[in-house]
């Protein structure tokens, strides 16, 4: 009897339901905030991509370049790959502000730095896998090449194919089941599907576009050689100054027969992104200054110079301070900094009924329940965690229980099973407040991941409120 009682709890009380909740005109908005994502999500298939996106949207709404000079809403792009929006508040920097940080790289195949070869009369790309995947997810899927080739001569070449109806499309082979029974069924996950073996198909005919036939060794990567030529004025050592990212083909997708959830890759963290640029593009005239700054290499353990472990906020907060009447010397920056209130905007694991034995029903966060609040991120003994100050925590419950936000308490899962950490941590260091909150998704890191439109328009519903406060 009590074992029931306690399993009949791992649904959700109805009540939590955002949905359930909402008023009709909540309703509408849920819907038509959905509709606009997806259209993001369908642009942003790169982080590159995804600063030109949220660029554009943000130079419609009036955002200017910053620079020492520029007052008013600006946007500081950094190396094609990170950006930040900073939307002025009527209080100065130096007496803190609001920041909310999100990622927008995300889980994909990167191309090796000598990736074209030839073999059996197939020319293929050699992939290197870029954050944490389940490799066998990847493979026998259609997928897209994204990206940027740089010559010698300084010349940016874009590549995008495999999205537009009419393109070809690229995969990678899997075993068929016939034969597969001692090279991966027999093996460990982990074992079975190696990393060296996730080559790109890429082409099969020796010959050009022109219909001239290649002769000699490797006839079909001549072929290859001769159409990157022809058609974008590239070589083969060009590959080398390259960042082509393999990521799943087509757009995003309404799930379910209610429409109620959101199909599409990279979810992690586009859906934070976006509606962190919803939050900083509507943030007019707040008490403080917001802060919205869109980030690479999280999913890498954010390093390198357009990741979350950068100085970079301390150089855009005092170029900020400089063009708005204050001194920008080294203590005011570090004052301001510590006196922030930050969100590490990502998204955590949503309950998953198939799989209950990896969660803490009592600590889970649960589909279409609302943004998810996590005190403390990191893996088993709160390793590498960010842990938010529970006064922290009660002031941002408050803002939102007062602005009527449906959110929850977020756990990422059993203690030993894993875990994960953000860039909560690389804020934390300033000494400013910061805690993870953010949507759940089903199948997270997959080529398809799952949201709840209800949790996006809680999780920008959140980040308003966060702004406005
Ligand atoms: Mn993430
Ligand atoms: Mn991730």
């Amino acid at each position: 009897m009590a074992k029931k009682a306690a399993e009949a709890k791992i649904r959700p009380d109805k009540s939590k339901a955002v949905w359930s909740r909402a008023k009709a005109e909540e309703r509408k908005a849920i819907m038509a905030l959905g509709e606009e994502y997806k259209t993001f999500l369908d642009n942003c298939k790169t982080e590159r991509l995804a600063v030109e996106t949220i660029v554009g949207m943000a130079v419609k709404a009036g955002f200017k370049p910053m620079s020492a000079r520029q007052k008013g809403r600006c946007y500081q792009v950094y190396q094609n790959k990170a950006v930040m929006l900073a939307a002025p508040g009527r209080a100065p920097l130096s007496q803190g502000f609001r920041l909310i940080g999100s990622h927008i790289d995300a889980p994909r195949l990167d191309l090796k730095m000598n990736p074209l070869y030839e073999d059996q009369g197939l020319a293929f790309l050699k992939t290197h896998y870029y954050g944490g995947i389940k490799k066998y997810q990847w493979l026998a899927i259609p997928l897209a090449i994204h990206g940027v080739i740089c010559t010698r001569e300084g010349k940016t070449v874009e590549i995008h194919l495999g999205e537009e109806r009419g393109d070809p499309l690229f995969t990678i082979c899997d075993l068929l089941p016939h034969l597969s029974r001692k090279s991966q069924e027999g093996k460990k996950l982990s074992e079975a599907f190696e990393a060296e073996r996730m080559n790109l198909l890429l082409a099969s005919l020796p010959l050009d576009e022109k219909g001239k036939q290649e002769t000699g060794k490797e006839p079909v990567k001549k072929a290859v050689l001769a159409y990157l030529a022809e058609n974008y004025g590239i070589e083969e050592d060009d590959l080398i100054s390259a960042e082509l990212e393999i990521v799943p083909a087509g757009l995003a997708r309404d799930v379910g027969l209610d429409r109620s959830m959101v199909g599409a890759y990279a979810q992690d963290d586009r859906i934070c992104a976006f509606a962190q640029l919803k939050a900083v593009l509507s943030a007019l005239n707040p008490r403080h200054w917001c802060l919205a700054w869109f980030m690479d290499k999280e999913e890498v353990g954010s390093e390198g110079p357009t990741s979350a472990n950068t100085r970079l906020l301390e150089l855009w907060v005092a170029s900020l301070m400089r063009a708005h009447g204050e001194k920008g010397d080294y203590l005011e920056v570090i004052s301001g900094l510590s006196k922030s209130k930050a969100i590490s905007a990502d998204v955590g694991a949503a309950f998953d009924p198939d799989y209950p034995e990896v969660h803490d029903k009592r600590n889970a966060a649960f589909m279409g329940c609302g943004v998810g609040l996590t005190k403390y991120t990191g893996h088993g003994g709160k390793y590498s965690a960010n842990d938010a100050n529970a006064e922290y925590v009660a002031w941002m419950r408050g803002v939102w229980d007062r602005a009527g936000v449906p959110w929850q308490a977020a756990g990422m899962g059993r203690i030993d099973e894993g875990g994960g950490g953000t860039i909560a941590k690389f804020l934390a260091a300033y000494g400013m407040e910061v805690l993870d909150a953010g949507p759940v998704l089903l199948s997270m890191h997959s080529p398809f991941e799952i949201s709840h439109k209800a949790d996006l328009w809680a999780t920008a519903e959140g980040y308003k409120a966060f702004f406005q406060a």
